[in-house]
């Protein structure tokens, strides 16, 4: 079999390798069913065990309570974007933002087609280089709910605790950092994230709704864009991405394997901690582009002196087997996103290339 490199892709991301040799083995038969995970039915008795594991296991891992819904829908984060504030700004019409990079702004963008957006804090004028203290929120008590993203992918910051919003219900795009550490779900009005980058393959969202924030969502709405169809038929109105639930299954079983989020974050940390320690004890040869509180531990990104240096490191690294440390276009510089599956070998592997690539140079 070919050699797998190292993948610092920011998503679609690295899986687990236990995971995909497991669906390997699906591909072709699931045991006891005679096909494909590919070829059955969402309606089947096979599926409903899939979608029942995916669904418990997230409860289990994110302590998730029984007034919460998980859904498996399509579209992505970005169709959340819109369903947010078409289910939940009326009847008010009103809602708190905060901008903490580009996808924060794709979220206002589409709530402005919705009603009235408040930007509670942005970060924007200092390139989104931190996450806005609590004091500097300018949060309106009224708001239908507060929106803000948790891990900021292609500037590489993160919240440490969600802001605190009174009694706003949050709304959280989680999208590059859902499961890499526990949350206090009660806290959340809505919890979503595209699978991509941390829980499984494109094509597929989670979205984990507290149940009573529905009695908002008109029943006039579109029917695929009102949570309560999705609630009512266990996202199973239309058919969903099987092969990604699946997917989501087998991921989160393997996080529950190796200990839960407590364990996934402990490992997480210190391979973050490995990174930044390179780049902070490189005397200026690195820099890190997020001011060290606000630093995220699922996407690194950090510059060279001169586009040029930036440029050959790169080329330099595919060669050596380490792919996707491009930065994200809107940001430049490198990133590697070093998400749940990242193995720690490929940070040691990257610390001791970008060493002796600092070395080359002085
Ligand atoms: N939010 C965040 C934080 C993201 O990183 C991304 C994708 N990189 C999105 C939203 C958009 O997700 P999707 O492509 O699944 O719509």
């Amino acid at each position: 079999m070919e050699k797998r490199v190292y993948n610092f892709s920011a998503g679609p991301a690295i899986l687990p390798e236990e995971v995909l040799k497991e669906a390997q083995k699906d591909l072709f038969t699931l045991p006891g069913v005679g096909m494909s995970i590919l070829e059955i039915s969402h309606r089947s008795k096979a599926f409903d065990k899939i979608i029942l594991e995916a669904k418990e296991n997230l409860k289990s891992l994110l302590d998730i309570p029984d007034n919460y819904e998980i859904l498996f829908l399509q579209g992505g984060a970005s169709l959340q974007f819109s369903m947010v504030p078409m289910n939940f700004m009326p009847p008010k019409n009103k809602a708190d933002y905060i901008v903490t990079g580009s996808w924060s702004k794709k979220a206002v963008k589409e709530a402005k087609r919705t009603g009235t957006v408040n930007i509670a804090a942005t970060t924007e004028q200092e390139n989104f280089k931190r996450i806005p203290k609590q004091e500097e929120l300018k949060l309106d008590g009224e708001a239908s709910y507060v929106h803000f993203t948790s891990n900021n992918t292609i500037y590489g910051t993160e919240w440490k605790n969600e802001p605190e919003t009174g009694e706003v219900p949050i709304i959280c795009d989680a999208s590059s950092d859902i499961l890499c550490k526990k949350l206090d779900v009660n806290k959340y009005g809505i919890i979503y994230a595209g699978a991509q980058k941390n829980m499984g393959p494109s094509g597929v969202t989670v979205v984990i709704i507290k149940k009573d924030l529905t009695e908002r969502s008109l029943d006039s709405l579109p029917t695929m864009l009102n949570y309560k169809t999705h609630i009512e038929n266990n996202s199973l109105y239309n058919t969903p991405n099987t092969f990604g639930v699946y997917i989501i299954m087998l991921v989160t079983r393997w996080i529950k394997n190796i200990g839960g989020l407590d364990a996934m974050y402990k490992l997480n940390k210190e391979k973050a901690d490995m990174l930044y320690s390179c780049i902070d004890e490189s005397n200026g040869f690195y820099k890190g582009h997020a001011e060290k509180e606000s630093r995220s531990i699922m996407n690194i990104t950090f510059n060279l002196q001169t586009e040029e240096m930036e440029k050959q490191l790169i080329s330099e690294a595919g060669a050596a087997g380490f792919d996707g440390l491009k930065g994200h276009r809107s940001a430049g510089g490198l990133r590697a996103s070093i998400y749940n599956a990242f193995p720690k070998k490929g940070i040691e592997d990257l610390v001791d290339f970008m060493n002796k690539f600092q070395n080359k140079q002085s």
